[in-house]
């Protein structure tokens, strides 16, 4: 089987295992698309995953409430062990990216970090993923036991099948962590996660100033409910945190929408959105390379535009 481990928030599946499951069906690798479950209170999480997957595993249990790195990497060790798995797949999340190893090591298992696509070559799994500082794309393949990390944003999101898959409760024998997380403190913000959002707003340099980044991105993103992303540019000359920065070496998006102000269309920044279903650009300069991906473009000063779109949306 392909055993996916479900990441969810808040009660709720994160897009980011509708996108592994696409990933599992895009391996070509053969059994059922199982994901696993790992929480506790999570009746609704394993509902929405039985939408999309073969099978759903759930463990629901007190020890399972926090994240933590040693009891993740047991719990899917165990349960890819019994279920016989030959593709593991986590997301590439900061916390994927930190116990995906260990389950590779105690399954023994080839390591394949950071996939952007995936593919079957005879019995091997294929996998693309940047390397070098975002400047090459690596194609990489291993047979047999495979651990896959995937980068958020590079898939499609699974659509439900459909009939709903079986749902199993399993038993786990849990270690007790050496790590224990004593306090946590939630940053609170109404704003839609940017590998969430539906809609994102993006500013590049164009913007001209960080007092115009607020004014007319997150202007326009709160007035319509969307994400906020920016350049590296932007990230790099400190106007924005690197949280959001959208391309190779930032995050990955997809979103129905995305609206660039003033943004160039360097090669490294469509690597992240290019794979947006809508690209609405506004830029002065009718040659800058965005327009070539852009499905609706104004070529004009972001400085008369945005303040009429941002009245606009907010009748
Ligand atoms: P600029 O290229 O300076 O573009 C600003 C645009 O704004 C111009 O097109 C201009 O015409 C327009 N403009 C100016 N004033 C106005 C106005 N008043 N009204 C309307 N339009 C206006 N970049 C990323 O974004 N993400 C990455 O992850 C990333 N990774 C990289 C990795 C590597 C290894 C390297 C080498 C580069 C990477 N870059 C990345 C940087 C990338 O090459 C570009 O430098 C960057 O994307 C440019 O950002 P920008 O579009 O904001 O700025």
């Amino acid at each position: 089987m392909i055993l996916i481990v479900a990441e969810h928030t808040a009660g709720k599946l994160a897009k980011a295992t509708l996108e592994m499951v696409t990933a599992a069906r895009d391996s070509g690798r053969e059994g059922p698309v199982t994901l696993l479950v790992l929480g506790q209170n999570v009746a609704s999480v394993a509902t929405e995953a039985a939408a999309v997957a073969d099978q759903v595993l759930v463990a629901d249990l007190p020890q399972l409430a926090t994240y933590n790195a040693e009891v993740w990497a047991a719990a899917t060790t165990q349960i890819a062990q019994e279920g016989e798995a030959h593709t593991v797949i986590i997301g590439g999340s900061r916390s994927g990216r930190e116990y995906a190893p260990r389950v590779a090591v105690k399954l023994d298992a080839a390591y394949l970090e950071d996939a952007t696509k995936l593919s079957s070559n005879g019995a091997a799994l294929q996998a693309q993923r940047y390397t070098f500082l975002a400047r090459v794309t690596e194609t990489v393949e291993a047979d047999g036991l495979v651990v896959v990390t995937v980068k958020p944003g590079s898939f499609a999101p699974a659509a439900p099948a459909a009939s709903a898959g079986e749902q199993y409760d399993v038993e786990l024998t849990l270690p007790t962590p050496r790590v224990q997380v004593t306090g946590k403190s939630v940053e609170k913000s109404s704003r839609v996660a940017l590998t969430e959002a539906d809609v994102i707003v993006t500013g590049g340099r164009g913007v001209g100033s960080p007092e115009n980044f607020a004014r007319y991105v997150e202007g326009l993103a709160d007035n319509i409910g969307a994400g906020v992303g920016a350049t590296r540019a932007v990230v790099d000359a400190g106007w924005r945190p690197y949280a959001e920065q959208v391309g190779q070496t930032g995050k990955t998006v997809q979103p129905k929408a995305y609206i660039a102000l003033g943004v160039s269309g360097a090669v490294q920044h469509l690597s992240g959105m290019g794979k947006s279903k809508n690209i609405i650009a506004i830029n002065k300069d009718a040659e800058a390379p965005i327009f070539k991906v852009a499905d609706y473009g104004i070529v004009g000063d972001i400085n008369e535009i945005v303040p009429a779109l941002i009245e606009a949306s907010r009748k």
